[in-house]
């Protein structure tokens, strides 16, 4: 059984006096910073000049380069976009960081791939929250919090996962549930369930729904309600009350589908694609390819991008959007990355 930690397990003491810098004022900055200062812990912001800073500034924090952030911080908390954190920490990160300090993640990526290596005497921890930067911010501000992990990878200070734990406070990931793992562990399992499931997987399902209807002939508008907007109303009953609990709401003939064609379409020939995925994950070969793909200026990642944004899916489902007022059109209350 997975160890959870809740807040009678965590003493926020040991964050009493302590700086946090938060690096990075994106989609968990904003909201790990803003938790942490409404818990009483003392923050500053480490950015470059330019949005994030401007926006960091008008929130109400005291920002600094990245630099002067660290020199000041007792824990760093790295937030920046994975694939710019070695860069960012060889140049200036590590020259500042202080003896006796900690180094944060929220995504065990550059550890585990070995892109960061930090000094013996720093604590590294990671707390991960399992949600979204703006559902960290909204359910911590309604009384709750969303869980999240805890790891550490080295416990230079000896109280490294007190630490953790505080910080996890902080934020509110300790009125949720904050669970046990490791570096490896957190970042395998994120890369797979984004790559297998989550994202690719779904998107896949989708897409490749969508295609077989409107290429048999049915309207295009037809096929998005089947095969998108619907997946949220069952994905939200899974959410509630599991893969049973959905079948229990739908018709028996839903439920009778689901059981003979289901596995016709992700079955055997699936699995074992999905066991290529995550080898490709355990030996650092997706890893390498990412690093590669950023080194080179993201050619494919760009390509790839505007190919699947100008797809009919796309340009159906933007026109049908517009008619569906319940749907929040303010991007401030837009959730960008659910499945980190
Ligand atoms: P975002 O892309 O939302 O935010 C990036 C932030 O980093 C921006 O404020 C950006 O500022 C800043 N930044 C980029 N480059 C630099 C630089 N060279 N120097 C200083 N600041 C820079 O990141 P996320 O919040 O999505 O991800 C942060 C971490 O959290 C990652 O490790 C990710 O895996 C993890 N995570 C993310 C989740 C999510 O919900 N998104 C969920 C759980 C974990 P600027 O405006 O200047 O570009
Ligand atoms: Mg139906
Ligand atoms: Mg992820």
């Amino acid at each position: 059984m997975a160890q959870v930690y809740y807040e009678k397990e965590t003493n926020q003491e040991v964050l009493n006096g302590k700086t946090v810098a938060v690096i990075g004022y994106g989609s968990q900055g904003h909201a790990q910073a803003q938790n942490l200062r409404d818990s009483g812990i003392q923050v500053v912001i480490g950015l470059r000049p330019g949005r994030s800073w401007e926006q960091a500034k008008q929130d109400g924090f005291e920002v600094l380069t990245v630099d002067e952030a660290v020199k000041r911080a007792d824990v760093v908390q790295l937030l920046m976009p994975d694939e710019v954190q070695a860069r960012v920490y060889q140049a200036q990160v590590a020259p500042n960081l202080k003896p006796g300090s900690a180094l944060f993640f929220s995504h065990g990526f550059n550890i585990h791939f070995g892109q960061i290596e930090p000094p013996a005497d720093v604590d590294v921890v990671l707390i991960a929250p399992k949600g979204p930067g703006h559902l960290v911010r909204r359910v911590f501000v309604e009384g709750f919090g969303v869980p999240a992990l805890i790891a550490v990878h080295q416990d230079a200070s000896g109280q490294a996962k007190q630490l953790g734990l505080a910080y996890a406070w902080g934020i509110g990931g300790t009125r949720a549930g904050v669970i046990e793992t490791t570096f490896k562990e957190e970042t395998e399992t994120d890369l797979f369930g984004e790559q297998a499931v989550l994202c690719g997987g779904v998107s896949q399902l989708v897409k490749q729904g969508f295609e077989t209807l409107t290429d048999a002939g049915y309207q295009p508008e037809v096929a998005y309600f089947e095969c998108l907007h619907e997946l949220k109303l069952i994905v939200d009953l899974m959410y509630e009350e599991g893969l049973a609990g959905m079948r229990y709401s739908i018709s028996d003939t839903a439920e009778y589908g689901d059981y003979v064609s289901g596995k016709r379409v992700v079955g055997e020939a699936s699995r074992k694609a999905m066991q290529e995925v995550l080898a490709d994950i355990q030996d650092g070969t997706f890893a390498k390819r990412w690093i590669a793909e950023n080194e080179a200026g993201r050619k494919e990642f760009n390509r790839i991008r505007e190919e699947e944004a100008t797809h009919s899916l796309e340009t159906v489902g933007k026109k049908l959007r517009q008619t569906m007022a319940w749907i929040d059109k303010d991007e401030k209350n837009k959730v960008t990355d659910p499945t980190a």
